[in-house]
């Protein structure tokens, strides 16, 4: 049976100029177990029926037996739910969600490299999947983090994913920004970054991919079609 929760917003920051940072509190719970990659649905007043009001967010962070969720959320032009978030909700409100929900996680045993492709907020499952590996102590074949935006402003967390590459053996970090070239970042977008670091077809190697269906519809094409990978080694989560 489906189980709601009532989460309170502890804190609210800005990440990027669209982008912010919530955390919630879950009450009535001393820990809130979910995998990493999972999301959670929040019901907001934003609509008479049920299908008008529900809307899914990833969790940002990642597993440590507490009851705080971190969520990154990107304000829509027009967006009802998006807009709700960043105009109304403060720190103190109370938000009804169900969850945790969702396969976008990673196998019990890691045996492939992992490519984790995504844009914007997509980055979201993959800091939680990230953080889980570093702090469980993981073994991996190595994780490969492309994430893509327009501009610098619109980086999410590079400044930890820049750290973690000191710290975590066999973790990369590459970021494309499509509107804008520096020293630092690939100028163009994230499938020109898999399509020449991945080309010819390995056995080892498995992709996730997460945002907006312009990039993960793109993304599935080139991997499958145009380099040759098996479908078992594309995963993605779609966010609309
Ligand atoms: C599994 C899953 C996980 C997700 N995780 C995240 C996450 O971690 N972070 C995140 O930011 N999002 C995430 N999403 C997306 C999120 O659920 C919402 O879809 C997103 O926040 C947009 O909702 P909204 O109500 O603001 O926009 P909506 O009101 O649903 O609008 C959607 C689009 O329509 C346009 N639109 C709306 N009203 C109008 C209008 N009157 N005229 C013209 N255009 C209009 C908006 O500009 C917007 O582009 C996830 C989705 C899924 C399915």
């Amino acid at each position: 049976m489906t189980q709601w929760y009532t989460g309170n917003i502890t804190r609210i920051e800005d990440s990027s100029p669209t982008t912010k940072r919530f955390w919630l509190e879950v009450e009535g719970v001393d820990r809130f177990d979910f995998k990493a990659g999972q999301f959670i649905t929040m019901d907001l007043p934003i609509g008479e029926r049920r299908n008008q009001r529900w809307r899914s967010y990833s969790i940002a962070s990642s597993p440590d037996s507490t009851n705080l969720l971190e969520l990154c959320i990107v304000h829509l032009d027009g967006g009802l739910a998006s807009g709700w978030l960043f105009n109304e909700a403060k720190i103190g409100t109370s938000i009804k969600f169900k969850g945790p929900d969702g396969t976008f996680t990673l196998p019990e045993t890691i045996e492939n490299e992992l490519v984790l492709i995504c844009t914007g907020t997509g980055v979201a499952p993959f800091r939680s999947m990230i953080w889980d590996v570093f702090n469980k102590k993981i073994p991996t074949r190595g994780i490969h983090l492309i994430f893509g935006t327009r501009t610098s402003d619109g980086i999410l967390y590079q400044k930890e994913f820049e750290e973690l590459t000191q710290e975590m053996p066999g973790f990369r970090y590459s970021v494309a920004l499509s509107r804008e070239g520096n020293e630092r970042c690939h100028h163009g977008y994230v499938h020109d970054i898999y399509l020449k670091n991945y080309e010819g077809k390995r056995p080892d190697v498995t992709f996730y991919l997460c945002g907006w269906t312009k990039m993960v519809d793109e993304a599935v094409a080139n991997l499958i079609v145009k380099m040759g990978y098996e479908r078992g080694q594309v995963k993605y989560e779609l966010y609309g």
